[in-house]
């Protein structure tokens, strides 16, 4: 299997993260590319650099607005007197009804959900070849290949259309997922991360071509809080069209294989002609979030479970963060999709 990534990739090194209100180290550290290398290559895979792709696969899930402010964003902040090194809002539309904003500081509030995203010098272009290695991917599948891997990082899943969040800017899986599109009637989003894929639920939510399905721990009391929750099913001519299974806490193999398959008659019922995997890690049970407690050979399973779908794949990495096994995690599920795909 091909993996696709590009240096530039590493350049974006958020410093802040408020956890409960309080400061700690961003957890979305450049050091989990090393990791996720070292893991893709056990597994066998070779690793390409992506082309520069442009904005359009982007631009094709994202609005204008949203991009133009990714890419200014950072210059603009730093003429703002006393203003912080890193972006990061302070103030945000509780509706989103009110006018957009003219002020660095009101589209930072507009476009930015949280406070773990924070935008530095590089992050720009590092999402931008983040993106591009999803591109990348879903375009060596569509000339034949029967599944390829983007090291995405930064992550995306929970950037919406115009709004970034939780470490994510541009949304990779839905980039992919939409290129996939040029070609496939229709396409399936099967989201594994522990934290549900709310961005991705939220740029197909009216959507009936792309089916999108997440299990991720119950955000009852869990990020991202506000969607992952079972009734939230799609809108419009999406409705149906996305699934969200919500798991109990500290969740374990079992548990997550069982409803993998709740997933995977979904999925054949969609009759879906390619698959993106938006492969998250973190439900590991020594994963620092520590909300879902799948094992290292856990990984194995579901890669093998995925594989049985028989769909020309894209894995999208998603989350998954530092701790011993973020590599063999990655090497585990890569050999269990391979060896079950052959
Ligand atoms: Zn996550």
């Amino acid at each position: 299997m091909k993996a696709f990534y590009a240096e530039e990739q590493k350049r974006h090194d958020p410093k802040a993260f408020l956890s409960s209100g309080a400061p700690q180290p961003n957890p979305e550290k450049p050091e989990r590319i090393e990791r996720l290398l070292a893991g893709a290559r056990s597994a066998g895979l070779t690793i390409e650099r992506p082309g520069n792709h442009g904005l359009g696969p982007i631009a094709a899930v994202h609005t204008p607005e949203y991009l133009d402010f990714l890419e200014h964003i950072f210059a603009r902040w730093q003429r703002i007197e006393g203003a912080s090194a890193e972006v990061i809002p302070n103030i945000h539309p509780i509706a989103r009804n009110g006018s957009y904003p003219a002020s660095a500081v009101g589209q930072a509030g507009y476009h930015m959900a949280d406070t773990a995203c924070p935008i530095s010098a590089e992050t720009w272009n590092s999402a931008l070849w983040s993106a591009w290695s999803a591109v990348e991917a879903a375009d060596a599948v569509m000339a034949g290949a029967p599944s390829a891997y983007a090291l995405c990082r930064p992550p995306g899943h929970h950037a919406f259309a115009d709004v970034a969040g939780g470490f994510c800017f541009i949304n990779n899986s839905a980039v992919a997922a939409q290129v996939l599109r040029r070609q496939a009637t229709r396409v399936v989003i099967l989201d594994v991360d522990l934290h549900h894929g709310n961005g991705t639920q939220g740029i197909f939510y009216t959507r009936p071509d792309v089916l999108t399905v997440s299990l991720h721990a119950d955000p009852v009391r869990f990020y991202p809080f506000f969607w992952g929750h079972a009734d939230e099913r799609g809108e419009g001519p999406g409705l149906g069209y996305n699934l969200n299974l919500p798991l109990p806490r500290k969740s374990a193999d079992a548990a997550f294989l069982d409803t993998l398959t709740t997933a995977f008659q979904r999925i054949r019922a969609f009759a879906p002609e390619a698959l993106v995997v938006a492969l998250g890690l973190d439900a590991f049970e020594g994963d620092p979030f520590g909300g879902l407690s799948v094992t290292t050979p856990g990984f194995s399973r579901i890669g093998e479970a995925i594989a049985g779908l028989g769909l020309p794949t894209v894995i999208v990495q998603e989350g998954g963060y530092l701790c011993d096994a973020l590599g063999d995690n990655l090497t585990a599920f890569l050999t269990g999709f391979g060896g079950k795909q052959g």
